[in-house]
């Protein structure tokens, strides 16, 4: 009989990989990205690896790193310890029921479960999930709120290596200057590839009902979070406003939030995240209520690593609305990994491994190097 999946031990790490060149948000320059590493260990001595990652500090969702250790480490392990990998979708309610919010904590520890769930059945993580629907991800390349020459020459390099389109981060400058900014740059990079903005809700209504019809006419094909979270009002005038489509990020954490952003129509398409969402089931009915809404998916970042990234884009490949790509580039923005041997990206692709699991393993070595110390 298989192994029920007693599990034994969690083991928190923080991690901090350097970057092959910084990466700026609208509020902060990301310089090197800090990962919690997961890992839980079975009674038979199997082990299973999750990530936390957020885009350079609290300012995304209010974790940092630091947080989702202390949460996992005091919190969700001990609920966990002593249960079995075969009743997961019992343990990850059980966190919901005695941890509030903490979702990309509760990601990392749910992603460790996978992990070690699927290696111990010895199949893909993504057969577990139900089989793959594709075996490649389409991966959008992303560049910080820059000057337009930089961001010019590192985004034609990279619609030349493959990369279908680029996004652009805004709302690091006052918005006049910043739509004048996003202008010179679509003057050259439109013709030639895919250009979407992420404004992170930097722009209250009546600014982005005057400037993203700029955008729109300078070529701009995708605006992702023109306005703060909570105001789905806002989304829903300028998803109603808009040719190119409006795609929620910040706005759409739960199956609830997507569930009202699909009634009322008021995102083209949903930026789908097991971080901000608190893990692949929480994912997973958010794509079910994106399906049922025909509104296509496009697979998210927090810039993770290798190995959340391998969590994503796992999921990302069993569900059929994921129809508008992903961005899932964060290890390309990292001068080095934690894994063992570099993801397979070609030609703007992620293409997903075969091994049981995540499909890749870790590099104690590079872990070792890498890790904060106590
Ligand atoms: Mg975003």
């Amino acid at each position: 009989m298989t192994s029920l999946g007693l599990i034994e031990s969690v083991r928190t790490t923080l991690v901090d990989l350097p970057l092959a060149r910084p990466h700026r948000f609208r509020d902060t320059t990301m310089v090197t990205q800090t990962v919690l590493l997961v890992r839980v260990r079975t009674d038979d001595g199997v082990v299973g690896a999750g990530e936390g990652a957020v885009p350079g500090g609290p300012w995304w969702s209010g974790e940092s790193v630091e947080t989702m250790k202390l949460i996992v480490d005091h919190y969700l392990a001990p609920l966990v310890v002593g249960g079995e990998l075969s009743r997961l979708p019992a343990l990850r309610a059980r966190m919901d029921r005695l941890v509030a919010a903490n979702e990309f904590a509760k990601c990392a520890l749910e992603t460790a479960l996978w992990d070690a769930w699927a290696r111990i059945l010895g199949v893909p993580l993504a057969s577990l999930l139900g089989g793959r629907f594709r075996d490649t991800i389409p991966v959008t390349w992303a560049i910080g709120a820059d000057d337009p020459d930089v961001v010019v020459e590192e985004a034609l390099a990279k619609a030349e290596s493959g990369h279908a389109s680029i996004k652009l981060k805004m709302g690091a400058q006052p918005p006049d200057a910043d739509v004048a900014r996003l202008e010179k740059i679509a003057a050259s990079l439109a013709p030639k590839t895919s250009v979407r903005v992420d404004l992170n809700g930097a722009w209250d209504l009546l600014t982005a009902t005057r400037l993203l019809p700029r955008l729109q006419d300078a070529g701009v094909d995708l605006v992702e979070q023109p306005s703060p979270a909570h105001d789905v009002d806002a989304l829903e005038r300028l998803a109603a406003l808009l040719r190119i489509p409006v795609m929620a990020d910040e706005s759409l954490r739960t199956d609830h939030d997507a569930l009202v952003l699909a009634a009322r129509r008021a995102a083209d398409v949903f930026s789908l995240k097991i971080g901000k969402s608190g893990g692949l089931l929480a994912a997973q009915r958010i794509a079910a209520v994106a399906h049922a809404a025909g509104i296509p998916c496009h697979g998210g970042t927090g810039i993770e690593s290798g190995l959340g990234t391998l969590a994503g884009a796992q999921l990302m490949c069993t569900l059929p609305a994921v129809t508008y790509g992903s961005e899932l580039f964060g290890p390309l923005l990292m001068a080095d990994d934690l894994l063992a041997e570099p993801l397979d990206y070609r030609d703007g692709l992620l293409h997903l491994p075969d091994g049981p699991g995540l499909g890749i393993d870790l590099d104690e070595d590079r872990i070792a190097h890498y890790a904060r110390g106590p």
